[in-house]
């Protein structure tokens, strides 16, 4: 039987093959610096040695909302889809109903610590 994946969870209740938010590498900008492969805690990346290139290995591990890699990349080679989109599913999935539910349901988990 298959271990599942601990980096595939669902976002705020939503599946993560349902969100439409990873990298993209477009690889004639690469110059195969190894940037984001090394930065990504998620190992969304591997490095192809024969083309000195990064590749999107694993795009469900991708963090929802993050786009880190795209900023540190030093020729802007990776895209993501805009930052409306996924406004747009926070609309959509009343996701901000949700993380309130959380912080009130769960006070010991957010709170600030005691100055
Ligand atoms: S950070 Fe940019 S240039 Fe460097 S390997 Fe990744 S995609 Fe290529
Ligand atoms: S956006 Fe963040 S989580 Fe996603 S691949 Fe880039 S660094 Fe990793």
């Amino acid at each position: 039987m298959n271990e599942p994946n601990a980096m595939i969870k669902p976002w705020h209740g939503v599946s993560r093959e349902e969100i439409n938010w990873n990298p993209t590498v477009v690889a004639e900008r690469c110059i195969g610096c190894g940037l984001c492969v090394t930065s990504c805690g998620r190992k969304v990346y591997q490095f192809d040695y024969d083309n000195n290139v990064a590749v999107v290995a694993n795009p469900l591990h991708c963090m929802v909302g993050c786009s880190t890699c795209a900023t540190i990349c030093p020729r802007e080679a990776i895209e993501f889809p805009s930052c409306g989109y996924i406004q747009q599913l926070i609309r959509e999935r009343k996701i901000v109903r949700q993380s309130k539910d959380m912080l009130r349901d769960h006070p010991d988990d957010y709170r600030t610590e005691p100055k």
